[in-house]
């Protein structure tokens, strides 16, 4: 018999032609795979019915780790051309049919990790370990198939060590596409600020030492660039806070590993579960009343975003460092896309930091770690990018139509949707810069690529007038000669709950920050239902006014007096600023705020939920002026957390 087989998922880059290999030549079975294009793989098979059958309950049942199988298309015939090998054919570069799937980068695995730390071995102490189950991906990815040649390792020949292991199929690095040794590969380099370099025959542990010292490190991984530190010293902290201008915002850390994490948070067994999961984002853990930890980690939260190693540069600063856990944030200026090319390190960062830990590969694309907290049982993502980017979303959605959505401007990301699978991209972040503005675009275009999308259908953006994703997708779809296709903030968020959950009609309760209404007001805390016929809003937050539009959200004590405006008499309004709110007012500023509400001057109607928990923060006294996004709100959750639960007798009015 012969099966003619195709597979869709996340089948490249995952070690899913090796296991095809293996799994043939168990069952004695001939033929071939390839990696097809952008449309997964293609296997042949010829041989016993009963064989063949067997490799397909394994290849749907147990099939690589990272590799997901989502379809399998098998066509039998009787003829057979008479195979005498299974063997593994150079990549159909042809691209067809649906989008494959690119799969992410994931942390190193337990095989290469033992090697990396083995004296016997050849890639003793070497950090770019990798094999066919884990190493980065999508950030090293231009194009696909997925091949050495067209990722970033291309630079770097197989030496004959490795090429063994590349051609042979019994051997777990037999086609892992960024397979590498000390003899070819990428190598570590430390640089002194403005770029000399520091010769070291070990450059991270060099690097281990300075950070133990109290020296701030910038340290490229992959995907990215992380800002390094001890987390044990007020002093290093707060030079980092000043450099950095980041007075308040919470920074994440790299825990040593879990027990040592236990030591400082408490892991529960979903949190310890998604810690070590080869995906390893940052996860929100809630602090030890006792700790060995700076406090000025994250000053007023109860949590702490804590991840752990997941490449051999990490594994092996721990190895070499004292410290339970270093500070590792993503380096970036201000407002600006992280930094991933050594010489833009070296330029924009030497006036910030103490020494660079850069390595000689390219990455392709960054990718900011991922956030998230576990609610109930349940992970939910704060920031979806590294580990799980561009894993898709799969939908039942429009299968013929392709989807550009560039997002609104705060915390972007960008997302295509083609034959049914919604791609969302890594974290762009705030969109309010050239910089910021230009990495969103050279990621909308490399997604366009990637899925083999060469003009969308529809190009759709935030409603709001002003943002520059609004007037981006604006040019870009009269470019395209389409009608640029715009939608309420809130009902997007409904829209994504319900493809995520695939759900044919929700009720939602939005309660956000702010985003532009229908009606032109500041929306934030809507009742909106969706079902098949369409979108409304059915109600929300009573109308407030925010006196000084923006500058309510940084000091929400403006917020707070717009709240209380309509109920209140300005007198008591002006008492209330002045005795709780008075830190965080200026000499005088109660009284223009009180007239900006009578007058009505630069006052937009909100029914933001955000500004009523920032309302709540500042006149608790616990946050009055937000240097983050979400400050006072987070305060007030961690302040909240610590209290007594008691029954207070508030009564909600429902209005028509
Ligand atoms: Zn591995
Ligand atoms: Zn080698």
């Amino acid at each position: 018999m012969r099966a003619d087989i195709k597979v869709e998922g996340i089948v490249q880059g995952v070690g899913f032609r090796p296991f095809c290999y293996r799994t043939a030549t168990k069952f004695d079975l001939k033929g071939s795979v390839k990696n097809m294009g952008d449309a997964g793989v293609r296997i042949v098979l010829e041989g016993e019915e009963a064989s063949i059958k067997k490799f397909l309950k394994v290849l749907k049942e147990d099939n690589p780790p990272t590799s997901r199988v989502e379809k399998v298309e098998t066509d039998w015939s009787e003829e057979t051309s008479g195979l005498q090998e299974f063997e593994i054919l150079e990549s159909d570069t042809e691209k067809s049919g649906r989008p494959s799937v690119v799969p992410p980068d994931t942390g190193l695995c337990k095989e290469c990790y033992q090697e990396m730390m083995d004296p016997k071995d050849r890639r003793y102490h070497y950090p770019f370990i990798t094999c066919v189950n884990c190493g980065p991906r999508f950030t090293i990815i231009e194009d696909l198939p997925y091949d050495r040649e067209r990722t970033s390792m291309k630079e770097f020949p197989l030496c004959d060590y490795c090429q063994n292991e590349y051609q042979n199929p019994a051997d777990r690095r037999y086609h892992a596409e960024p397979n590498c040794c000390p003899n070819q590969g990428p190598k570590m380099q430390l640089y002194k600020t403005y770029g000399s370099k520091i010769s070291s025959s070990n450059p991270i542990e060099k690097a281990a030492e300075y950070l133990d010292a109290g020296k701030i490190v910038v340290v490229k991984g992959i995907g990215g660039m992380h800002v390094a530190a001890k987390t044990t010293d007020d002093i290093v902290l707060k030079e980092l806070r000043k450099k950095f201008d980041r007075p308040e915002q919470p920074l994440a850390i790299m825990s040593r590993d879990i027990e040592t994490t236990r030591e400082f948070a408490k892991v529960d067994s979903k949190e310890e579960e998604i810690l070590t999961s080869n995906r390893r984002p940052i996860t929100l853990l809630e602090k030890r009343d006792e700790s060995i930890l700076s406090d000025l980690i994250a000053p007023g939260l109860d949590s702490l975003g804590v991840m752990l190693p997941y490449s051999g540069i990490h594994y092996l600063l721990f190895h070499h460092g004292k410290e339970p856990a270093y500070i590792m944030t993503s380096a970036n200026l201000p407002g600006l896309p992280m930094v991933i090319e050594n010489s833009e390190a070296i330029s924009k960062l030497s006036e910030k930091v103490d020494y660079f830990l850069l390595h000689n590969r390219k990455i392709v694309s960054r990718c900011d770690d991922s956030v998230l907290r576990i609610t109930g049982d349940t992970p939910t993502f704060l920031r979806r990018s590294r580990g799980y980017v561009p894993t898709p979303i799969e939908t039942d959605s429009e299968k013929e139509i392709s989807i550009l959505a560039l997002g609104p401007e705060l915390d972007n990301t960008i997302s295509i949707s083609k034959g049914g699978r919604i791609f969302p991209s890594q974290y762009i972040g705030d969109v309010e810069n050239v910089e910021t503005l230009n990495f969103l675009k050279t990621t909308s275009q490399k997604f366009l690529d990637l899925f083999g999308i060469d003009e969308p259908d529809i190009i759709v953006s935030d409603l709001h007038p002003n943002f520059s994703t609004t007037e981006l997708a604006s040019d870009m779809a009269k470019e395209a000669g389409l009608e640029p296709k715009q939608i309420q903030h809130h009902k997007a968020h409904v829209y994504s709950l319900m493809a995520e959950h695939d759900l044919e009609e929700l009720v939602c309760i939005t309660a956000d920050g702010a985003g532009y209404g229908e009606d032109g007001t500041v929306w934030g805390g809507e009742v909106i239902m969706v079902s098949p016929e369409g979108s409304e809003r059915y109600g929300g937050l009573k109308k407030y006014p925010l006196p000084g539009g923006d500058l309510a959200t940084k000091f929400p004590a403006r917020a707070l007096a717009g709240i209380l405006w309509e109920e209140n008499e300005a007198e008591r309004i002006e008492h209330i600023l002045k005795t709780y709110c008075k830190n965080w007012l200026r000499e005088g500023e109660s009284e223009v705020i009180i007239r900006q509400l009578q007058k009505n001057l630069n006052t937009p109607m909100a029914s933001s939920t955000g500004r009523v928990l920032d309302s709540v923060s500042c006149v608790l006294g616990i946050c009055g002026e937000r240097t983050y996004e979400g400050e006072p709100a987070m305060k007030l959750e961690s302040a909240a957390k610590s209290g007594r639960p008691e029954k207070a007798d508030i009564t909600v009015e429902i209005m028509e």
